[in-house]
């Protein structure tokens, strides 16, 4: 029986890059976008210098790109595949790097495949046991699963205990598509409808189409998406920082140092900072981060290895390259580039 309290990543077998020990994979939906130079990948993590003939590849970058009917006009940058739709895919040169997207009837044909990799997209109301029996039998299909439903989060989780009572393991993309008139709301859905689906184990992938006002943003779509999984902890690909709201005891500007250990510390990778103003109730509330600065008297700081105390009440003048000096000693300082 499973344990409420620990998690489990529900498991799945390797297909290509996806799925079992895999971090999620973060697909982004670029059929509807005008792709024609290198340099339209930029908003999706891309960046081409056109002097070196060099993709750079960042931290928050797409690693498979749904090009629907129009495949890129040039060489997809390393690392990365195009995903086709199935009649695009059949007629184009390259059928190794780009892998055809199949629709449910014409996957349960006897359509032609690809060696390594398929992508069935299937609406979560059409996820029949009998696509289910033939999905696990594949050890070439990843499931891109997708609801335009309301109760999206409900409809994908009944769907996953599904593939679970099958013991399935074909690895689970999802597709949200969200449309909301404010940001706040397109986050506020993103993070209630997916998020929990992480935290749960769900998911080896995700792609997310967001848009407000009706124009589709692939840049904020990648930077939800990032945000989403590394938020529910299963990829982190930035630094995260948790600081306590403030109160009577908060013994420094709370706002003012956040920002300023932000400024030396945001292009860490992985790293979690708690920032926590007094130490009555600070190490309590950054149970989980790797390192601490927390208020403990006027002027004074005391600093954490996760629950440990490593420099106890120093002057706040110097606290914040004492707390680089720590990350350096544990070889998780990089420079900014
Ligand atoms: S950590 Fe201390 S200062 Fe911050 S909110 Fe909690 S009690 Fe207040």
């Amino acid at each position: 029986m499973r344990n409420p309290y620990a998690y489990h990543r529900r498991p799945t077998r390797a297909v290509a890059s996806i799925g079992h020990d895999n971090v999620p994979r973060v697909f982004v939906n670029l059929s509807q976008s005008i792709i024609t130079r290198m340099e339209d990948l930029t908003s999706v993590g891309h960046d081409y210098d056109g002097a070196t003939d060099k993709w750079t590849m960042r931290d928050q970058s797409a690693e498979f790109f749904y090009m629907g009917g129009r495949p890129l006009p040039f060489m997809a940058p390393s690392g990365t595949r195009q995903v086709l739709d199935y009649d695009t895919w059949l007629t184009h040169d390259d059928k190794f790097y780009c892998v055809p997207l199949f629709d449910v009837e014409n996957y349960l044909s006897e359509a032609p495949r690809h060696n390594v990799l398929n992508v069935v997209r299937c609406d979560v109301s059409t996820l029949s046991e009998d696509l289910i029996q033939r999905l696990s039998g594949d050890s070439t299909a990843v499931l891109l699963l997708s609801s335009n439903a309301r109760s999206y989060y409900t409809n994908m989780r009944a769907a996953c205990d599904a593939m679970l009572m099958q013991a399935n393991t074909t690895p689970i993309i999802f597709e949200h598509v969200l449309q909301a008139p404010s940001l706040d709301e397109v986050v506020l859905f993103a993070a209630t409808d997916l998020g929990g689906l992480f935290v749960d184990g769900f998911g080896d992938g995700l792609m997310l189409s967001v848009g407000t006002q009706g124009n589709m943003d692939n840049a904020l779509s990648l930077r939800l998406a990032f945000n989403v999984l590394q938020a529910a902890r299963t990829r982190m690909s930035k630094t995260e920082y948790i600081s306590c709201p403030s109160c009577g005891r908060t013994l420094f500007d709370l706002q003012e140092t956040t920002s300023l250990i932000r400024s030396h510390t945001d292009h860490l990778k992985g790293v979690k900072i708690g920032i926590m103003g007094c130490i009555v109730n600070g190490p309590g509330e950054m149970a989980d981060a790797d390192y601490g600065y927390v208020g403990s008297g006027p002027e004074r700081i005391t600093l954490y290895r996760g629950q440990e105390i490593v420099q106890r009440n120093i002057p706040t003048a110097g606290a914040v390259d004492a707390l680089i000096d720590i990350i350096k000693t544990d070889a998780r300082w990089i420079e900014r580039a």
